[in-house]
């Protein structure tokens, strides 16, 4: 590996970086094997390291000793010691964020300062917030009109969790699938996206350094079609908690669908962020631009339809456009980019096939659209003004750095535009009308809506999709119940 990367990062997020990996199972980290994966700097094209391409004997494993787990240690732990565990862990990540940091800035190209701002701080958060609940994890007793019986209900941790996630959020999807799972009880084998492996094998060993016993978290490395499918198709799995695109999500949910296994699926979105006229446009169409080439589009919720009230239109475009101009595209580890590269080659191919067929549906590129860089996958933010609703650039989530901006004269005319697509993860409304703030906010098909404000996340708040953006909410009560199962338990008092 080059040293301009050695210079960049810190000498244990560097070794680390460029060593290669196993799989992580019962404990410790297994070999390369011979059909291992190379990993991209996405910055420079350049080779970081080879990870493991797990297959399906060494899936059988990781299953293995995560329902050795389950059945054993973890278990059975009184869920007062599983909460310490878990802040236990928590403490670590707080501990490491500088370093694992590093890894998602180099292998997601995404700027280390969002990183350690954003991605951490929100991996943290999902630990502090899931040690709570195992303590307060609790049934009910059922007031059956049956005489003479007692009835009561039980919650009850499903078994081994197969946890995928995807390349833009490597810690934090990690965080997100683990908190919730271990909480409850469950056991984890996390397959991260090929792209970016290292934050993951990372936070398994710190879960080892916390205590927590060898099998909980197992992390199995390597491709969707050969390492992600072996996992799903494990017959000792119990649920899928699957995060990713939504044509994977299709494939897993039949699969699921066929054995009979739990799932919950956190899909794309093509998310409408809305600006009437009478908001406050210029805190408006900083949030606009700012969600729009953030991490260079690839968010699920990416405000990356834009719809503004025709008046507002010019005011909104010119302040986008110098938010972009003002954008310094460089690689992630570099604490001066505020832009990073797309992820892969083939990635960045597919953006700019978006771009090329615009202006034969009425929409023009109003500023962007063209490769910029000596090396890597970069392209500059993008923006494409008034493509018909049924343009592609529109209908489909492109996860790239190209915003749409799309006019509209009514709410009227604005909501069942806005709720034509087929996905429905989030929206936002900017209005300084309260009566139409609400209305819009409840008329929009969205798993989210933010008013005067885009893309705040929480622990606590509940985040998943509605329509084609998958279903089964992350974060809050609700992120803990996808990872649980109802037992009613009837006694007869005769
Ligand atoms: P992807 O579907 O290509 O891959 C996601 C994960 O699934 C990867 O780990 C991949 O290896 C694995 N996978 C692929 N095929 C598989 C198979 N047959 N069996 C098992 N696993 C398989 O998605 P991606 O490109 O990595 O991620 C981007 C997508 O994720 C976007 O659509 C984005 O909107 C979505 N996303 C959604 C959320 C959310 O909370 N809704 C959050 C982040 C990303």
């Amino acid at each position: 590996m080059t040293a301009a990367l050695e210079s960049l990062m810190l000498p244990k997020a560097h070794t680390f970086a460029v060593a290669e990996h196993g799989a992580f199972i019962d404990g410790a980290e297994t070999g390369v094997n011979e059909h291992a994966i190379d990993t991209l700097d996405p910055a420079t094209g350049q080779v970081i390291t080879r990870v493991a391409d797990t297959d399906a004997t060494a899936v059988d494993r990781a299953v293995q000793s995560a329902g050795k787990a389950f059945e054993g240690e973890w278990g059975s732990m009184l869920p007062a010691r599983r909460e310490a565990l878990l802040h236990r862990l928590a403490d670590l990540i707080e501990e490491n964020a500088a370093e694992l940091a590093q890894y998602d800035a180099l292998e997601g190209g995404k700027p280390l300062s969002y990183v350690e701002s954003v991605d951490l701080p929100l991996a943290v958060e999902q630990f502090r917030y899931y040690a709570g609940w195992p303590t307060k994890i609790q049934g009910a007793t059922v007031p059956v009109s049956t005489p003479d019986t007692h009835v009561y209900t039980r919650k009850v941790p499903l078994g081994v969790v197969a946890a995928i996630t995807p390349w833009n959020f490597p810690l934090c999807q990690a965080a997100i699938k683990l908190a919730p799972a271990l909480a409850a009880g469950n056991t984890v084998v996390l397959k991260p996206s090929e792209l970016t492996s290292l934050s993951s094998l990372r936070l398994a060993q710190l879960a080892i350094e916390a205590g927590l016993p060898a099998g909980t978290v197992n992390v199995v490395t390597g491709a969707g079609a050969g390492t992600g499918q072996a996992l799903v198709s494990h017959p000792q799995v119990a649920k899928i908690s699957f995060t990713g695109s939504e044509a994977t999500g299709r494939h897993l949910g039949a699969s699921a669908g066929r054995s009979l296994k739990h799932i919950s699926l956190e899909l794309g979105g093509k998310n409408p962020h809305v600006i009437f006229a009478d908001a406050d446009i210029a805190k408006a169409a900083a949030y606009a631009a700012t969600t729009a080439y953030f991490y260079s589009g690839q968010v699920c919720f990416s405000g990356s339809r834009l719809m503004v009230e025709r008046s507002a239109v010019d005011e909104v475009l010119a302040a986008v456009r110098e938010h972009a101009d003002a954008l310094v595209l460089g690689h992630g580890l570099d604490r001066a980019t505020t832009m990073g590269p797309l992820s892969s080659a083939a990635h960045r191919d597919k953006v700019e096939r978006y771009l090329e067929t615009v202006a034969g549906t009425g929409g023009t590129v109003a500023f962007g659209g063209n490769r910029t860089g000596e090396s890597g996958y970069f392209l500059e933010p993008t923006a494409v003004l008034n493509p018909s609703d049924a343009d592609p650039v529109v209908a489909e989530e492109i996860f790239g750095p190209v915003l749409v901006i799309q006019p509209f004269d009514s709410a009227e005319e604005l909501v069942p535009r806005a709720n034509s697509g087929k996905y429905g993860l989030t929206a936002g409304v900017w209005t300084n009308d309260v009566r139409k703030a609400h209305t819009v906010a409840r008329q929009l098909q969205a798993g989210t809506v933010w008013v005067n404000t885009y893309a705040d996340y929480n622990a606590a708040a509940p985040f998943g999709g509605f329509k084609a953006s998958g279903f089964g909410k992350d974060c809050g009560p609700e992120g803990l119940e996808k990872y649980l199962e109802t037992q009613t338990v009837w006694m007869s008092l005769a």
